[in-house]
């Protein structure tokens, strides 16, 4: 166990994650009996799947936007910019072209697969060949595919929390059982050896390693991804990395892949990336596996019978942007930064809630656990689901609380949104929040 803050692991797949007021246990309840009531209609594994909490935070916010409400959003996971111009483009030119009118390989275009590993070695020195890169339709395909073909029902994935919240449904989907290992604010939400190694059974196949974090921001540094994957190579460990946000760094952090660290781990890692973050290519749908061989060429079978080649005309897309250059997420990022700063500093003014200072990606975590059972607007909130519907009705501002990445007593707050509607929906969570009592 660290010395740098509490850490706990828990066994298992967690229930729904509520959104509206719905605890834990509420949430499990409610999916045992939701699991009797469908049982003849929708089968128990699927009907277990909970709604993307995050997705449904943001739908709740633009639903109330369009009825006329000034309501502020922070809980989408996309950057605010549009696509850049030479990738869209690309997409029309592909668009008049007639073999992008047929099927493709299910695997993905052989110059996409090529230009992803270049850019691959380009961005973190890891070289792979271009039949070592299944293209996806999206990021979260290439998760629910490198989880299908790695684990076994019963099999264990180390999982730090707080985590994304599309990890827990694609492992239990595939039949998997996830270990926890809770981080906090204390340690900038890192995990040590020592903690993953106290989650470690013999039952454990998979370490799930995520540097930049969804939601907490944090990055680990060069010395601890080296340290982590050394550990993970000596216990026979599979590692699915997700680099998802490797290009938004800021201040002294910086991106290091966990196979580049440790060279060993080449035969038993899966990358997991994708344009959505990095060219602001949310809706395009284009993402990546890369990993030995023979799990590429068993996860391509797998998408060959579910959803063949991406949309030839994204992939298009996809192509240019991995080939060219990173200008425009440079861009992103010095807006990024500003935005996490104003925000962290915003957040931290308010009494009850504590930000450490995000690294990556684009989001902040507060703990608001200083805020719950206490008097805010003649309402009591015990959790940090109840204080979201809080804000929401009374600040109209719309945040992601912790009970969608496993940590209740938390917010995720996205910085992808404008710099004055960012302080504008700070500055009215901090009003109503100052009444607390
Ligand atoms: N991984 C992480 C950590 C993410 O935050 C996301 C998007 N929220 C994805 C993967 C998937 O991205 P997409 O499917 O949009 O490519």
């Amino acid at each position: 166990m660290s010395a740098r803050g509490p850490k706990g692991i828990q066994e298992g797949r967690e229930g729904p994650k509520g959104t509206e007021g719905r605890d834990r246990k509420v949430g499990r309840d409610a999916s045992r009996d939701k699991i009797e009531h469908m049982s003849t209609r929708v089968s128990a594994r699927v009907s277990a799947i909970s709604e993307s909490a995050t997705l449904a935070v943001d739908a709740k916010a633009k639903a109330l936007k369009a009825a006329g409400r000034p309501v502020i959003g922070f809980g989408a996971g996309e950057p605010d910019f549009p696509t850049p111009d030479y990738i869209v483009e690309a997409a029309q030119r592909a668009c008049a072209e007639p073999r992008f009118h047929k099927y493709t390989p299910a695997a993905g275009l052989p110059e996409l697969r090529q230009a992803i590993a270049a850019k691959t070695a380009r961005d973190s020195g890891y070289q792979v060949e271009p039949s070592q890169v299944l293209v996806t339709n999206g990021g979260k395909q290439a998760v629910y595919q490198a989880f299908a073909t790695l684990l076994d029902p019963g099999d264990e994935v180390i999982v730090p929390a707080p985590y994304w919240t599309t990890y827990p449904e694609a492992i239990a989907l595939a039949g998997g059982v996830m270990r926890l290992v809770l981080t906090d604010e204390n340690s900038g939400y890192l995990a040590s050896v020592a903690d993953l190694e106290a989650a470690r059974t013999p039952r454990s196949k998979v370490l799930l390693f995520v540097s930049p974090s969804n939601p907490t921001g944090a990055v680990y540094p060069p010395a601890m991804v080296a340290e982590i994957g050394q550990w993970a190579a000596a216990n026979g460990l599979w590692v699915i990395t997700d680099e998802i946000y490797e290009h938004l760094v800021y201040g002294d952090a910086a991106f290091s892949s966990i196979p580049v660290q440790t060279p060993e781990l080449a035969d038993t890692c899966v990358v997991l990336n994708g344009v959505a973050k990095t060219y602001a290519m949310t809706g395009w749908r284009v993402g990546w596996m890369i990993g030995p061989k023979d799990v590429i060429s068993a996860a391509a079978n797998l998408q060959s019978h579910t959803t063949s080649n991406v949309c030839n005309v994204a992939q298009a897309a996809a192509l240019a942007a991995v080939s060219g250059d990173l200008a425009a997420v440079a861009i992103m990022r010095t807006a990024f930064d500003r935005r996490r700063q104003t925000m962290t500093r915003m957040l931290n003014e308010i009494d009850g809630v504590i930000c450490p200072e995000p690294q990556g990606a684009f989001y902040c975590y507060p703990s608001v656990k200083g805020l719950l059972g206490r008097q805010i607007s003649g309402r009591r909130p015990q959790t940090s689901a109840e204080l979201a519907g809080l804000i929401l009705d009374e600040a109209e501002v719309a945040v992601v609380p912790g009970e969608a990445f496993g940590t209740p007593g938390y917010f995720r707050l996205s910085c992808a949104l404008g710099d004055a509607d960012l302080e504008e929906g700070i500055g009215r969570m901090a009003k109503l929040l100052a009444d607390a009592r």
